[in-house]
């Protein structure tokens, strides 16, 4: 869950998740809907359904246990180098790092180098010894990260209190070395198009689109725009700016009043619905249960 996502917003659905389904056993044996449902508003729901076949996996080939080495812990799904290594330290203390944006920048900072001239698991590899001699690799890991999120920061690093001020090349060094820039998220712009039935107060919904990130989910009728033009036959409702999972999107949400819609679509009710409806869609029903 944490994953992307913010601690605080995290918490309420932790607590909801862990109430529902206290045991490995309990998330194995539920369906897919109920646990998306459980996820709704949480976003990238691809962690949620993998994290339901992860569960079935290891209830039903691993004996309930997480594997223990990194290239069996890879081939459950989602799960790559960075997770791989942090469930290695955190469940079974291996002496393993997950190298996320916070590591990265402390290491590079204490070298004085430029994240992308470091060989990072070349560079834990040579320094094992003594990286984790403490025996504590699952504390290390975790104080890692908290340490680039809390004292090496991204923006003014607190090294008048760091502990280990006295090793950093950067905090000696006159000469700091330049993060080159990270690339700025580039828009995409959609069209949305919303066939609404308003005596009933309904939309229409599918999951026939070619939006990889909202895989199977029910939306309405997208497509990449490359113009501002009028589209003719649609009425022009509002614009509106959506991260979805790292993408950033600039929408133009479109609408008619029409009982007919195309062979792959449903009708879904603008209030309540039984089916998950992921957070992107709801937001569209709000702005569309506005108009008159
Ligand atoms: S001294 Fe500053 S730059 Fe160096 S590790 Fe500590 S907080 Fe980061």
């Amino acid at each position: 869950m944490l994953q992307q996502t913010q601690v605080k917003t995290v918490i309420p659905y932790f607590k909801a998740f862990i109430l529902k389904y206290p045991t490995l056993k309990s998330l194995s044996l539920s369906s897919e809907t109920r646990v998306l449902k459980l996820w709704e508003g949480l976003g990238y729901y691809r962690r949620a359904r993998n994290l339901l076949i992860t569960s079935k996996i290891l209830i039903n080939e691993h004996n309930s246990k997480l594997p223990k080495s990194l290239i069996n812990i890879k081939k459950l799904p989602g799960i790559g180098d960075y997770t791989g290594n942090a469930l290695l330290a955190f469940i079974h203390d291996h002496p393993t790092i997950a190298i996320d944006g916070n590591v990265k920048r402390v290491f590079s900072r204490v070298l004085n180098k430029n994240e992308n001239e470091i060989d990072f698991n070349k560079l834990i590899e040579i320094n094992k010894k003594n990286l984790f001699k403490t025996k504590r690799n699952s504390d290390f890991v975790e104080a890692l990260m908290e340490f680039g999120a809390l004292i090496c920061k991204p923006k003014e690093p607190k090294c008048y209190s760091c502990s280990i001020k006295n090793t950093c090349k950067y905090f000696k060094s006159d000469k700091k070395f330049k993060q080159t820039k990270i690339l700025k998220v580039k828009t995409k712009k959609y069209n949305i198009f919303c066939y609404i039935d308003k005596m009933k107060n309904k939309i229409a919904l599918t999951k026939k689109h070619n939006l990889g990130f909202l895989d199977k989910f029910y939306i309405p009728l997208i497509r990449e725009s490359h113009s501002n033009k009028k589209i003719k036959n649609w009425i022009f409702h509002s614009n509106f700016k959506n991260f979805i999972s790292n993408k950033k999107l600039n929408i133009n949400l479109y609408y008619k009043f029409s009982l007919k819609i195309p062979s792959q679509y449903q009708w879904f009710s603008l209030k309540k619905n039984n089916e998950f409806i992921p957070s992107f869609t709801k937001k569209i029903f709000k702005q569309i249960s506005k108009i008159n």
